[in-house]
Order: C-alpha cells, then sequence, then structure tokens
C-alpha cells in the first residue's frame, strides 16, 4: 500500500471523545495483527535471507511490509499536515510505532509503569503521548549555532531534557506532536537533521571527536563522512534496509569509535606506497548476539570511500536477512560469508575494480582510553576541553551555557564523543581556565574520578519502553559512592550500564557491564530490579579484543550494584600484578 493513498491514515479522526475511542480500538487491533504476524514469521522456517539480490522483494514480516508500503520517510508529510493538527490520537500505529522512527521520534515510556510489566503489556499500554526526538550531529560535530538552538528546542519543547547518547546524538524526551514541524524546522535552519536518526537506515555516522584538530592524527575524516550524508542520507536509495546500519570513521592513530562494533568502519592508516587512508571492517555488532567486525584488508582511498560505503550498503540492502529482525543485521551475513567472499562480491559486484591491499590500525594499549576528556593541546597551539557528564545527562539550559562559554573564548566548535562525553574546541591558551571553571560549575568535569570518567548508561525504564530497570540514576549513585571510596583509583574502571538485554550501552565490551533484568533479592525472595553482570569486556586491542564473559551467578540488585562494584575493585587492586589492567 502506498501511503499517499493510503485511506488509513487520510482519514484519521477529528479529535473528539468517539474519535478517540476509535483510534485507540484501532491502535489496539493493529497490534494484535502485528503480533499475529511476527508469531507467523517466527515459524516460517523456509529460507528466504538475502531475497532482495535474488530478485524477491515479498515483505516477511510487519516491518518488511510497513517499508514496502512505500518511503518511510514519506511520513515527514503526514506528519506535518495530519498529525501535528489533529494531535497524538490521530496516528495510526503503523506510523506511529514504524515510520516516525525514519525522522527520529520513537514514543516514550509512559511514567510509572514497572519494568516487571514491560514484557505484559501491549504496545499501546507502555506508550506515553510524548516523544523522544534524536537529532543527528554526525561526528559528533556542533557549531555554537547548532548547540544553541538544540538547547533552546529542549528548553522551549522538551522540558529542558537533554541525553548524550553513546552515537554522538542529542536526545531530547516530552516532545509534542504538535510542536514537531517546528522542531523540525529549527533544528534543519542551523544543518542540522532528524532524518533517519532511529529505523532500517544508515545512523548517524560516528566520527573521532577530535577530527581535524589533533596533533597525532592520521586524516581528518570529516570530509568523507560530509559527502556520505549529502549523496546517501534522506535518499531512497538506502531508506529501506534490512535493519540499522551503523557508520564509523576514524583519523586517529588511537582508537576512538570503536570501530569493532560498527557495521561499516574505516581505520585511517598509512600505506607505504599510497600514503594516508583508511582500513575497512565491516559486520561489527553487539545487542544479544554480540560480534566483532572483520578486516578486509584493504586499503581505501579518502576520495573512494564514499563509493565503498555505497557498495558495503548496497551489499547489505540486497544480501541482507529480511525474514527474522533479529538476524537482520549485517553481522549475520558476513559472518555466513566470511570477510573474503564479502570483499569479492563488495569488488565484484558493486565497485567493478579490486582494492589494494593495506596495513592494519595501531592496536590499542589498555591505557588508551580514547575519551578525549582532560586539557590537550590542539595541533595549532589552541586547546581543547574534554568534560564527562554522568551518563551523558545535560539539559537545554546546560547545552546553552555550553555554547556561551565557547562563544565567549572565540570557539565556534563543540564535540560529542561516542562515551558519552563533550568536548570544546579551539580554546586560546590563556582562557583554558575559565572554559573548565565554567564547565565545573555545570557540574562538567574534566578531571573527574574514574568511576565518573568510565561510566556510560542507556536510556533505561525512564523513557524507554523496552526496558526493565532505571539506568541514569542508577549509574550516577555508582559514581558518586565509588568515586568517595576509591579517589586515588591509578587504572581505568569502566561501568556500563544497560536497561535490558539489548546493549544500547555496549554492556558486553566494559570492564563491568550491567544488563538490566529482574532479579531474585535474597532478603524479600521476591524478584526486584537488578543486573546481570558481564566482566572483563574490551576493545582496540587486536588479537585481544574480548567480550566481557557472563558470570553465572553475578546478579545483583539495582540497590546492590555500589557494593558489588565496590567489591569487584577491592578484589582487583588486591590481586593484580603490576600494572595489569582491570579486564586482564
Ligand atoms: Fe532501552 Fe534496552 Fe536500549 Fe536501554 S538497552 S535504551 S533499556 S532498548
Amino acid at each position: 500500500m502506498n501511503p499517499d493513498t493510503d485511506t488509513t491514515t487520510q482519514t484519521a479522526p477529528a479529535p473528539s471523545a468517539a474519535g478517540d475511542a476509535d483510534a485507540r480500538q484501532r491502535q489496539r487491533e493493529e497490534a494484535r495483527l502485528i503480533r499475529t504476524r511476527e508469531a507467523a514469521a517466527r515459524k516460517n522456517t523456509a529460507s528466504r535471507d538475502g531475497q532482495w539480490a535474488a530478485g524477491d522483494r515479498t515483505p516477511l514480516n510487519p516491518n518488511e511490509e510497513m517499508k514496502a508500503s512505500g518511503d518511510p520517510l514519506q511520513v515527514r508529510h503526514r506528519i506535518e499536515t495530519l498529525y501535528a493538527k489533529w494531535g497524538f490520537w490521530s496516528i495510526p500505529p503503523g506510523d506511529l510505532r514504524g515510520r516516525f522512527r525514519w525522522w527520529g521520534l520513537y514514543t516514550q515510556r509512559r511514567p510509572g509503569i514497572d519494568g516487571g510489566k514491560t514484557a505484559i503489556l501491549e504496545p499501546h499500554q507502555l506508550d506515553d503521548e510524548f516523544f523522544m526526538l534524536r537529532i543527528r550531529s554526525d561526528g559528533g560535530q556542533l557549531s555554537v549555532a547548532q548547540a544553541r538552538t538544540i538547547g533552546e528546542i529542549s528548553r522551549d519543547l522538551a522540558r529542558d531534557t537533554a541525553d548524550v547518547s553513546d552515537r554522538q546524538n542529542i536526545q531530547l524526551h516530552w516532545v509534542r506532536i504538535e510542536d514537531v514541524p517546528d522542531i523540525f524546522r529549527r533544528v534543519e535552519e542551523v544543518g542540522l537533521l532528524c532524518a533517519e536518526a532511529c529505523g532500517d537506515v544508515p545512523r548517524v555516522i560516528l566520527g573521532s571527536p577530535v577530527a581535524g584538530i589533533a596533533k597525532d592524527e592520521l586524516i581528518d575524516p570529516t570530509p568523507q563522512i560530509r559527502e556520505i550524508i549529502d549523496r546517501y542520507i534522506g535518499s531512497p536509495e538506502f531508506s529501506n534496509l534490512p535493519r540499522k546500519f551503523k557508520t564509523a570513521f576514524t583519523g586517529q592513530p588511537v582508537p576512538d569509535i570503536l570501530h569493532e562494533v560498527q557495521d561499516i568502519a574505516f581505520c585511517a592508516v598509512e600505506h607505504p606506497e599510497l600514503g594516508i587512508g583508511y582500513d575497512l571492517w565491516v559486520g561489527g555488532g553487539l545487542s544479544v548476539n554480540p560480534f566483532l567486525g572483520k578486516r578486509l584488508g584493504v586499503f581505501v582511498r579518502p576520495e573512494i570511500a564514499h563509493e565503498v560505503w555505497k557498495g558495503v550498503a548496497g551489499i547489505f540492502r540486497d544480501h541482507g536477512y529480511r525474514r527474522l529482525r533479529t538476524r537482520a543485521r549485517l553481522k549475520f551475513l558476513v559472518k555466513e560469508w566470511g570477510p573474503e567472499k564479502f570483499l569479492q562480491v563488495l569488488q565484484d559486484d558493486y565497485l567493478g575494480y579490486e582494492l589494494p591491499k593495506g596495513p592494519a590500525p595501531r592496536v590499542g594499549t589498555a591505557g588508551d582510553r580514547g575519551d578525549h576528556v582532560g586539557i590537550h593541546q590542539q595541533k595549532d597551539g589552541r586547546w581543547y576541553v574534554g568534560v564527562a557528564p554522568v551518563a551523558g545527562r545535560i539539559s537545554g539550559e546546560k547545552l546553552l551555557e555550553i555554547a556561551r562559554l565557547a562563544e565567549s573564548v572565540g570557539s565556534d566548535r563543540i564535540r560529542l564523543t561516542p562515551l558519552q562525553k563533550i568536548v570544546v574546541l579551539d580554546i586560546p591558551e590563556d582562557r583554558v581556565s575559565d572554559v573548565v571553571n565554567g564547565l565545573r560549575a555545570l557540574e562538567l568535569e574534566s578531571q573527574p574520578g574514574e568511576f565518573h570518567r568510565n561510566v556510560i548508561a542507556c536510556t533505561g525504564i525512564e523513557y524507554c519502553k523496552l526496558a526493565i530497570v532505571e539506568t541514569k540514576a542508577t549509574a550516577r549513585e555508582v559514581v558518586k559512592v565509588l568515586d568517595e571510596r576509591f579517589p586515588d583509583l591509578d587504572s581505568p574502571i569502566s561501568v556500563h550500564v544497560n536497561g535490558c538485554p539489548n546493549s544500547c550501552a555496549r554492556v558486553q565490551i566494559a570492564d563491568i557491564g550491567f544488563k538490566g533484568q529482574l532479579v531474585l533479592d535474597d532478603e524479600t525472595g521476591e524478584q526486584v530490579p537488578g543486573f546481570q553482570v558481564h566482566l572483563g569486556g574490551r576493545l582496540g586491542r587486536g588479537d585481544d579484543n574480548d567480550f566481557g564473559r557472563k558470570i553465572r551467578g553475578h546478579k545483583v540488585t539495582a540497590d546492590g550494584m555500589p557494593a558489588y562494584v565496590d567489591r569487584v575493585t577491592r578484589n582487583y587492586l588486591e590481586t593484580r600484578q603490576q600494572d595489569e589492567p582491570f579486564a586482564d
């Protein structure tokens, strides 16, 4: 069905009590239908994986049906002409929980529903009438004007919420559908995008937060990121992928974009004959089936990076698995084919030429943090200051203050990092202390304690409909307690807090990863919010990379998390060999 001729959406009711009741009834029926179809799709054992390349575009599950009915990006027109005028209850489920994602919009969790109900309630019972809105900042790059605009939108239309996500986006909450057209307009006026911030599309492109300024940088990948955005983001060519597609670029010799867990990653290397370019990785990802990405062993010149990106995205679109969403990420195709076949198909069918062999990127050491926190000199002699909001939480007012502070010292550049940090660039030497003190006054610390510095947390039960457990406040409590108890900790210990079995906060690559679930409280014998523990994850270490091990029996209640981290930390400090990092 073409959404432009979709009578369901064209005849959405005007607001009235009867209309509201009809809309809710329709939502309930559609939700039931979706669940029935999903169950049928799960039972369908006939393999129709990689079907597009075989010329078969039959939709194999409800999500594929939704996408096949017309480009989901077209929902923007209905947002602006229908839903923003008629209100939340005029939005049919297919748009509300499907196509809206293509414009960065998710319904947020209704307040007060505990985590034990997450799996048993109908989607519409979990939905609040407000939205989370994700704003892309590709490469994590914001100008002062862009930061100020997001801050003003947050203050005016999103109850002053703003979280720095671990994909260098900013997420707002409490957004009303009535305000979305105005928000899109304001965002786009300063050159930002919400297009394809969520959905089965190329998501925001990660980039080194110190691109263009770091002293030891091999190459500034900003032009390559820009070219991909200008050519392909918002294009129907890639607006129907089997699932999300995550890209990352870095020009740094030290790993800082977690390239091993991206669908596609370009890492700067120096080829002995061809100069500076990128080493290409594909097929990484976390979630419930974590895979490390594979090196294809080829050298990509910067000027063809967009072609190579297009080829890999094209393979995913055409050969990716579209039957079960749990098997749809690129990592499953790479695992089945192996890197040799993947490269062969890329060269033969998508590029039409061979890529030269190339060197591997530098392997990091346990001391390489890649978070850019602290005070550092740039290659042009000016300075940058990286600070750590606890678990990425700031606010619109804080964003406005950061923008004002940057502008006051002549800076126009702010960066977000994949570890939920914020970096202010281009600070003259004699103004560094002004910036450090100004940020400290906002509780944004450039010399944080080790736990403060190394904690990240996902959205959690406060807003996420999939969550079982609260995350941000729990992370804040861990930081408060542990940094007081271990003020002189001399080795980083990362703590990642996830609100459910997904891995938005990358639970498997933390020193101590917490995966939200209900656990048994030993004292009361009741199920309470808690976490499964993973220990010893590490990335950026080449062959020594590893996912954290799930420790059988290591389950903690949310309230017991600080005491657990305390025990594990003491044990590490008492038993470590000299300079032995936590993960080892
Ligand atoms: Fe939501 Fe789970 Fe992702 Fe956290 S990990 S943001 S709870 S889906």
